[in-house]
């Protein structure tokens, strides 16, 4: 029996509307988020991968709220999300907490550390003076750095530094829950490993569950217990994070993964470059959503949209997958089956290069 979800996400919508005219009136709708369910279970870690735009980054602020979503639920501990306001809203913030992408840009420059990591004791009104600052150096232990850090202000830091501090501000006000939105990408490679291995030290050692966001297959690999494929604003693959990259089976998941750099030549994959570009999500397709771009797309691809396939801890939206599944065999056969046909037998649409 799987654990009880510490979250869990079913059916849901963000759209932003979009206005034109003198009057402001709305003409339509951008659909960053159409439709998404998923659940994470205590100490766990889902990864939620896909290109820019695809709509990850609103499925976290959503989750938090700090984006209202139009439709669907939001249980947290139980508790519906959507339905809190005022206090309740703000003691559920204190536990659900968000790292963004740009240790530069999320630290206020004008404010030294202490301002900074003291903001959100403050704000919820944890501890009196001693205890805060009890809790802040020990915050900033937990990441690397010194108590000294507290007098001196970001400027003065490095960016995987200032990272480091955004997790130290995060983690002051002892949450359960942390939305890491691409933790790392603005980081030198160099340091990526670095601030990797932390989340997955403080993980263990404080009990959180995380909601990683990253386009970088390669780093969720090292963090993540289940991967969710998203494509214009939908997911199209979720599965555990060993039969994912064991066993890719959607289309677009696989030509995520060719692009990977893999030293291991036994783990290259041919190189599959996609035609286009990513369709509007205020004019998503009607039917499968990554049919314009896919070598594989045949015509009920054009108007069905591929309900789920479940097998093998796999959860994939493909009608070509599914048939290919449905013929028998274990899923890696169908998984090879389906690269086979990206790869060769629609040369006409793919570029197709040296092993990645
Ligand atoms: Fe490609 Fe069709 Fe599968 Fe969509 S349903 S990924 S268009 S083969």
């Amino acid at each position: 029996m799987s654990p009880t979800p510490l979250l869990d996400v079913a059916g849901l919508e963000t759209h932003f509307p979009v206005r034109k005219g003198l009057l402001r009136r709305q003409v339509g709708s951008v659909r960053a988020v159409d439709g998404v369910s998923f659940s994470i279970a205590k100490g766990r870690t889902l990864g939620l991968v896909g290109e820019s735009g695809c709509g990850k980054t609103t499925v976290g602020r959503s989750v938090l709220r700090l984006v209202e979503p139009t439709a669907g639920a939001v249980r947290f501990a139980g508790a519906d999300v959507r339905a809190m306001h005022g206090a309740a809203l703000a003691a559920l913030r204190r536990r659900m907490q968000i790292v963004f992408q740009d240790p530069y840009g999320s630290l206020n420059p004008r404010m030294t550390i202490r301002a900074i990591l003291e903001e959100g004791l403050v704000i919820h009104r944890l501890g009196a003076a001693d205890e805060r600052l009890a809790r802040m150096r020990s915050a900033l232990e937990r990441t690397g750095l010194a108590a000294s850090a507290l007098e001196r202000y970001p400027h003065e830091f490095s960016g995987g530094q200032r990272q480091r501090i955004a997790i130290a501000r995060a983690l002051v006000l002892e949450p359960e829950f942390l939305v890491l939105d691409e933790p790392v990408s603005a980081l030198d490679v160099s340091i990526q490993a670095q601030v990797v291995n932390l989340l997955v030290d403080l993980r263990e050692q404080l009990g959180l569950t995380y909601l990683f966001i990253s386009h970088d297959l390669s780093v969720v690999e090292h963090v993540a217990d289940e991967v969710a494929v998203m494509y214009l604003g939908r997911i199209v693959e979720h599965a555990t994070a060993d039969a994912l990259y064991r066993v890719p089976l959607h289309p677009y998941t696989l030509a995520l993964f060719s692009a990977v750099p893999r030293i291991d030549p036994a783990h290259r994959r041919r190189r599959i470059v996609l035609t286009g570009d990513v369709p509007s999500p205020a004019r998503p397709p009607a039917g499968c959503r990554f049919h314009p771009r896919c070598p594989l797309a045949e015509s009920v691809c054009r108007s069905v949209d591929p309900p789920a396939t479940v097998v093998e801890g796999h959860r994939v939206h493909c009608h070509v997958a599914a048939r290919e599944l449905d013929r028998g065999g274990t899923a890696a056969a169908a998984a090879r089956r389906i690269a086979e046909m990206m790869t060769a037998g629609a040369a006409d649409k793919i570029v197709t290069g040296g092993g990645a």
